[in-house]
């Protein structure tokens, strides 16, 4: 046995399988040329924000639209701020957003797949059979600088205006014998391993990444630690072997990874891997005050991804509003193409905004509003009951005493060629459709300012007389037109326009205080329809209501 190694033996006396072994256990995919794997790597730190919904619904395109594989690996070295919950967070989130799993975490508990382990805290045994591995070339040692030690070299770094970190000659134990390091074992001393980076500073590493180009950054000539005292590795070395074994083609992650490149390529040169592509995606960004600034978990509510499913915007919408902000030729598609599934839709990484693009929520709203018009009314009922059940069960309670009436509620001005684009999101629903419940109903009979009370009353009392739950939309406006004579309004709008001064209004106006009594609204949809549903003896009684309040 030669220095190294003894060394790799002193350290990690129990590894017993070398690299050769994982490489035979997760052999190259069998997938056709052009296919690319791509994964999302979450920490179960916290909870599911937009940020990562982003990205994975990023690499789910770039998977299917290239006949790959889009997985899930979970990335739980940071034990301290794990959150309990957080990875089945991550993953229902994921799901109910409509981003399929084809292999790793596929719910809290549950993982599938021929790449597996993909949890980080069970693979340590791969970790430590690549370290070993190093150390046995003489690519990777063993330090022993405590915490302090580290501080005191950055300090004098600081003051003598040197770059800080452990590299050249500030790295203490780079050349450590085997002798000294069993010593320090020997005597208790925890330790850390190092990369024996062989870098040079004045080196330029060059790489194109997917998303934003070509870029070019120093050589990496830090000796950064592999794994940890207790270990674990750090996230440069897990990446590098894990993308590695799970035969990972592209990594697209968020652009704070950037400046890590260089240390990530040096990784896989030396660990002898292929490297993967690098796209790196630009944070979503907000409007503040003018200003353009990252989406912030602290600030915004939107960072996190249970505000959608809490506001009611339907999984479906929040999706193709993303699929917006990750292409800038989706919208182009989606004009040409307004029934397929965005699945069809061919992805270009280099479609993606380069400077971050920007989260607009009346764009959410409005993409909402088209993707909800279509829906048909028992599509409706059943979003609507499913949001409510868990957001908010007194509507709920409400809806479902009478589901057959409540469908009708939702199929007004639906199910027809040109549907009202009315609704965004499940949390408007309540009070949109609150006059057709009484527990909700509040009467408003505020009029507009061009109609006097008497003449509404006047109105009114006639209308009860003429009024027939019947009628259908055209004969229901005849009977107001009517009345309109008698009570000094002109029947066609044109012949008020004409001549305004010669009438207190037109029938349009007098439609407005009967909406008004039946529903405390000034707007609604088709009134005709809102009648014959809420029913002719409610709708009298209103009406009865609002003669004697006016
Ligand atoms: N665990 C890393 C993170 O959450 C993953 C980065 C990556 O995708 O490689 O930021």
């Amino acid at each position: 046995m030669n220095e190294n190694e003894m060394m790799a033996e002193l350290l990690l006396p129990d590894v017993d399988k070398t690299p050769d072994f994982y490489e035979n256990l997760y052999p190259p995919r069998n997938l056709s040329e052009g296919a690319r794997v791509t994964r999302i790597a979450p920490s179960p730190t916290g909870y599911l924000h937009l940020g990562t919904l982003f990205t994975a619904l990023v690499n789910r395109i770039t998977a299917s639209s290239t006949g790959g594989i889009f997985y899930t690996r979970i990335e739980d070295t940071d034990k301290k701020r794990e959150v309990e919950g957080g990875v089945e967070d991550i993953i229902d989130g994921l799901l109910r957003f409509g981003i399929n799993i084809d292999e790793g975490f596929i719910s809290g508990e549950e993982e599938k797949g021929n790449y597996g382990p993909y949890k980080q805290s069970r693979r340590a045994e791969i970790y430590r059979t690549y370290v070993k591995e190093l150390i046995r070339q003489g690519l990777a040692y063993p330090c022993f600088c405590t915490a302090e030690e580290l501080d005191e070299v950055r300090k004098i770094q600081e003051s003598r205006k040197i770059r800080t970190g452990y590299h050249g000659e500030w790295a203490k134990h780079r050349n450590i014998t085997f002798n000294e390091a069993k010593a320090l074992i020997d005597s208790g001393k925890p330790f850390v391993i190092r990369l024996k980076s062989p870098g040079n500073e004045e080196n330029k590493v060059v790489f194109e990444d997917v998303i934003k180009g070509k870029i070019e950054m120093p050589e990496n000539d830090e000796d950064f630690v592999l794994l940890k005292s207790d270990g674990i590795p750090t996230y440069h070395f897990a990446h590098a072997i894990d993308d590695h074994l799970m035969r990972t083609t592209h990594v697209l992650r968020g652009d704070e990874w950037i400046s890590s490149v260089p240390k990530h390529l040096q990784l896989f040169k030396i660990l002898g891997f292929k490297p993967v592509k690098y796209g790196h995606i630009s944070p979503i960004m907000k409007l503040d005050n003018g200003a353009k600034r990252k989406i912030s978990k602290r600030k915004d509510p939107e960072a996190a991804v249970h505000f959608f499913a809490e506001q009611g915007y339907d999984c479906d919408c929040v999706k193709e509003y993303l699929m917006t902000i990750a292409a800038s030729d989706f919208e182009d598609w989606r004009r040409a193409n307004p029934d397929k599934n965005s699945s069809e839709f061919k992805f270009n990484l280099k479609k993606m905004s380069v400077s971050g693009a920007l989260f607009d929520e009346n764009k959410l709203r409005d993409i909402s509003k088209i993707t909800v018009s279509k829906l048909s009314s028992s599509e409706v009922y059943e979003k609507i009951t499913a949001w409510a059940k868990e957001f908010d069960k007194e509507f709920y309670g409400i809806i479902t005493e009478n589901p057959d009436y409540t469908k009708s509620v939702f199929a007004i001005d639906r199910d027809v060629k040109k549907p009202r684009r009315d609704i965004a999101k499940w949390n408007e629903t309540r009070d949109y459709f609150s006059y057709f419940y009484d527990r909700l109903y509040k009467k408003d009979y505020t009029l507009p300012d061009n109609i006097a009370p008497e003449d509404a009353k006047a109105f009114l009392k006639l209308y009860k007389d003429v009024y027939s739950p019947d009628d259908d939309r055209q004969q229901w406006f005849e009977r107001i037109k009517q009345l309109c004579p008698q009570l000094g309004f002109a029947a066609e709008t044109k012949e008020y326009k004409a001549n305004p001064e010669a009438f207190k209004g037109h029938a349009g106006d007098l439609s407005t205080v009967l909406r008004i009594a039946v529903t405390g609204r000034q707007n609604t949809p088709d009134l005709c329809s809102i009648m014959k549903i809420i029913g002719y003896d409610r709708c009298m009684a209103r009406i009865d209501d609002a003669v004697s309040s006016l």
